[in-house]
């Protein structure tokens, strides 16, 4: 039974997410679009957002002896996004780098890695770097090798589109010991910022979402110390290694949903607004009459799509398996994200599709949520595999 209540602390956390995404993330996101260039770390305000405590909602975070933050994360998600996702995901922070750490890492790697955090004087950033040219959704394909040197471990590879790894204090990067093995052969290393062999690092340039900066880099003999091998050498049992990552998976892909109904949420006002304004000046044209309805059917999935999300997050936080449901609250509300922003568009005609339009930019920034965090394809094979008995993996 999904409890609706969020409670007075979180629902202070929204309201203070709201006065800073009306003054700051709504114009740095715009602003940054209209740029064409992330905001960069040293801007002001993630250090002012840093020490009020306000960082990257992504992901459940550890905090000891209190439940429901995989609950807290996709509320914030959704207000933060609703605001700029763009700049929700530029915010300081663990961000998907933290799921694994928390997940799979030793005691000392966990107290050491998360010490630079707990300075709320500087923001900091953490990043999770899967991605490769040639392994996209078939994470098991990945080629970066980690081969075993003495007390180090040396990778060799290439990673893309890895979220904030330019201005990272690390990245866990995922590497294979043995390609033959598959996913059994993966291993999570943390590279820590100016390790040499980190090479070629450069943003990528989006359609959308240009707030934050989408990396690719080369690991060119890159030595990692063999205590940042994260879990340590004991946890790689038996496919351990992949299973760590799908539990980082299944813990943010829920927050990545709640985004998706943020910026779904974020069109719908537009919509609705414009439609409003038209109705208060008693020019209804015959199309709103559609308009309407329209309206009225996209409130209804924001709802749905909200509920699917917290389903997800509250599964997590009991430690109750979410796979297929944080699958169904990504596919659905990455689709009625795309629907919202399109329907914005239609609504206000002309006017949204001009270049200075936020609309616009809405739709442009929809897109990537359907390829973040597995594609809405792949979520629906996940799906389709559990209703008749097969393993997702
Ligand atoms: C804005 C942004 C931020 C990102 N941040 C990160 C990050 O921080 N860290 C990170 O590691 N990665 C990140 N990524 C990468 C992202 O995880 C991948 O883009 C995603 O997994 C899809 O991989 P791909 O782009 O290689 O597409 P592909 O896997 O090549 O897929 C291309 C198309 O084929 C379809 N497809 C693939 N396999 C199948 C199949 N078996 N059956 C049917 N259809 C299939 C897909 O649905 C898709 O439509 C980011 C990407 C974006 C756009």
């Amino acid at each position: 039974m999904i409890d609706l209540a969020i409670g007075a602390e979180l629902e202070a956390e929204v309201e203070r997410v709201r006065g800073l995404g009306r003054e700051f993330l709504r114009p740095l996101g715009i602003e940054a679009d209209q740029r064409g260039a992330p905001v960069p770390p040293d801007h002001p305000f993630f250090a002012m957002a840093w020490r009020m405590g306000l960082g990257q909602p992504l992901g459940v975070e550890e905090r000891p002896g209190r439940r429901g933050g995989a609950r807290r994360g996709v509320v914030l998600a959704e207000e933060m996004s609703y605001w700029d996702r763009g700049m929700s995901v530029a915010m300081p922070g663990l961000g998907l780098g933290g799921p694994p750490l928390f997940a799979m890492g030793t005691p000392e790697q966990k107290e050491r890695l998360l010490a630079p955090f707990r300075d709320r004087e500087h923001p900091h950033w953490a990043a999770f770097g899967m991605t490769e040219p040639g392994a996209g959704s078939d994470v098991a394909a990945i080629e970066t090798s980690a081969v075993r040197d003495g007390d180090a471990w040396v990778l060799r590879g290439a990673k893309t589109f890895i979220s904030n790894a330019m201005r990272a204090d690390w990245i866990v990067v995922w590497a294979t010991v043995d390609r033959s093995a598959g996913r059994a052969g993966h291993r999570a290393f943390v590279v820590e910022r100016g390790t040499p062999g980190v090479e070629d690092m450069r943003y990528e340039h989006k359609m959308g979402l240009v707030a934050y900066e989408s990396s690719s880099f080369t690991l060119r003999d890159c030595r990692v110390p063999a205590a940042n091998l994260l879990g340590g050498d004991r946890h790689y049992a038996e496919r351990a290694g992949f299973k760590g990552a799908m539990r980082s998976f299944n813990a943010t892909r829920p927050a990545i949903a709640a985004m998706a109904i943020g910026i779904a949420r974020a069109a719908f006002d537009v919509a609705r607004d414009f439609a409003r304004a038209h109705y208060a000046l008693e020019r209804p044209v015959p199309r709103y009459q559609r308009v309407r309805e329209k309206l009225a059917r996209m409130a209804r999935k924001l709802e749905v799509g909200r509920l699917l999300c917290w389903r997800a997050a509250d599964l997590a936080d009991a430690e109750q398996p979410n796979e297929v449901e944080a699958s169904m609250a990504k596919a659905f509300a990455a689709g009625i994200a795309q629907e919202a922003t399109g329907l914005a568009v239609d609504v206000l005609g002309d006017a949204g599709v001009t270049a200075d339009g936020y609309v616009e930019k809405l739709y442009r920034d929809v897109k990537a949520m359907d390829i973040v965090e597995g594609t809405g394809q792949i979520q629906r094979i996940v799906i389709a595999r559990r209703l008749v008995g097969l393993p997702s993996a």
